[in-house]
């Protein structure tokens, strides 16, 4: 850790809680905040892009379309709209509280905390903050010290161009973290694994700071016999294998129908060789695993079972080809939570099993279905409980910003994206506004037999 570390983030800390007493955060300040946001994303790509390679041969395509581009297409969504969601929602008032008025006002927690993952160090780090600041927060920004190259970067472009009073970054890892968590924030956003945010959501609880966890699991993906297999093999090989599986939404197994897993097997093998060519290792769309602690638990999970496609690795590049591979439910790749290039394939014959074989683990934050009997999707749907699901498709359900992303259970609690991220960064708070025009006795003490009588027929 850094000598100081401690005292200079005490030091960030309370300069930020006392600006906050004197810094108006209406509608204005956080348009240009994240008008600011938008224009340090589009004026720093190249920047950023070399970044995301450095860390993990993440190309451009991906970086556009799963990184800025989300960020950007948030923010420009939050603008659209940020006027009317500030606005106080008039609700009815009931008799007993006339002569009066009941509104909802959304307001700024104050001094907000969002700790990101690597896998997309700057969709996971500034989505959260678009939330932040549509809610008019501070916000103290700790990215993964794991994607190192991504984090430095942020740490240099976020004073650039953001309000320094009220927005800063800390960087540093587990041992930063611990002593980030003593200080009491108003609200904590983290992504990140179940492991790591048991022990936020235990130092938050403390001090009781409501904490939104974005987390992981295993998701299932259930292939039914009449799903049109050409397109869920594309689909399933695209969300696996973008970002080299290290997704929190990829796909991480795969239930299949028997009598669709040859056909299925083969298009994915078809589809692999499309997307990235014979030598996958030479390709520029195909990222790295992030550091040699994962590339080594990925290669131990190839154990105990068949591999039917790749299985080929590299540990001084990271590397490891896109592999499917048939296992049991005791194999070890059924043991955790992949979050790489490789995708266990098990054979179940009827749904009920695989909804069974769903239910018995924990919740996961994606579920995906192929197929089209509308009955046994409904089924899917009802007897299931995940954070999310997509059907026939994988992951677009997070890129929509009409619906709400986060977990459920072992997965996460909260979420956000679009009018939920507002949401997940403001208190709702009530407010009845009463008139002294009429004040009439009946709540008032002694309570006599016609006041009770007159209770029971009001309420
Ligand atoms: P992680 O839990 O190891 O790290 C997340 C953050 O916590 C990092 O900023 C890290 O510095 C910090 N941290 C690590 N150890 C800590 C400790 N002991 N005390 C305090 N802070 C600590 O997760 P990761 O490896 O960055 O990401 C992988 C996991 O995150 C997977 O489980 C994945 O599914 C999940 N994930 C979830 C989402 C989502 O949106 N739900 C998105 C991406 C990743």
């Amino acid at each position: 850790m850094k000598p100081g570390f401690e005292a200079e983030l005490n030091q960030t800390y309370a300069a930020i809680r006392k600006s906050l007493k004197t810094s108006p955060r209406g509608y204005e300040w956080r348009r240009q905040q994240l008008l600011a946001l938008k224009l340090l994303l589009v004026e720093n790509e190249k920047s950023i892009n070399d970044a995301l390679w450095a860390d993990f041969h993440k190309g451009a395509f991906e970086a556009a379309a799963t990184e800025q581009g989300i960020v950007i297409s948030e923010i420009d969504f939050v603008l659209e709209n940020l006027e009317t969601w500030m606005e106080p929602i008039s609700v009815s008032t009931p008799l007993f509280n006339q002569i009066g008025t009941s509104e909802i006002r959304h307001d700024p927690f104050g001094v907000t905390l969002v700790i990101g993952a690597w896998n997309y160090p700057i969709n996971l780090l500034l989505a959260p903050v678009v939330g932040a600041l549509s809610g008019g927060n501070a916000v103290i920004l700790k990215p993964s010290e794991i994607s190192a190259n991504v984090a430095k970067l942020i740490g240099e472009l976020i004073p650039k161009y953001l309000d320094k009073n009220l927005i800063a970054v800390v960087q540093g890892g587990p041992d930063e973290t611990e002593i980030l968590l003593k200080l009491k924030f108003d609200l904590i956003f983290f992504t990140g694994s179940g492991k790591v945010g048991t022990i936020v959501a235990e130092k938050a609880a403390k001090s009781l700071t409501p904490t939104i966890l974005e987390l992981g699991g295993k998701s299932p993906a259930l292939v039914l016999a009449d799903a049109d297999i050409k397109v869920t093999a594309k689909r399933l090989v695209w969300g696996k294998f973008m970002n080299a599986g290290q997704t929190c939404v990829a796909p991480d197994y795969l239930l299949v129908q028997p009598s669709v897993k040859k056909e299925l097997l083969s298009e994915m093998i078809a589809c692999i060789q499309e997307f990235y060519g014979e030598q996958i290792q030479e390709n520029k769309d195909y990222c790295r695993i992030i550091n040699e602690r994962n590339f080594d638990r990925l290669v131990g999970l190839l154990e105990g079972s068949k591999i039917l496609f790749g299985g080929k690795s590299d540990r001084a590049s990271r590397f490891i080809s896109p592999t499917l591979l048939e296992s049991k439910p005791e194999s070890k790749a059924m043991s955790e939570e992949i979050f790489g290039p490789i995708l266990p394939i098990l054979e179940i014959s009827e749904l009920s099993q695989m909804i069974e074989f769903v239910n018995e683990r924990p919740k996961p934050l994606a579920l995906y279905v192929f197929g089209h009997d509308l009955g046994n999707i409904d089924r899917v749907l009802e007897e299931t409980s995940s954070g999310g699901v997509s059907v026939n498709d994988v992951i677009m359900h997070m890129a929509s910003p009409n619906l709400p992303f986060g977990g459920v259970g072992a997965s996460g609690m909260g979420n956000y994206h679009g009018e939920y991220s507002f949401r997940a960064f403001t208190h709702e708070k009530s407010v009845l506004k009463k008139s002294t025009l009429i004040d009439v006795p009946l709540r008032y003490a002694p309570y006599t037999d016609s006041k009770i009588k007159w209770i029971k027929r009001l309420i």
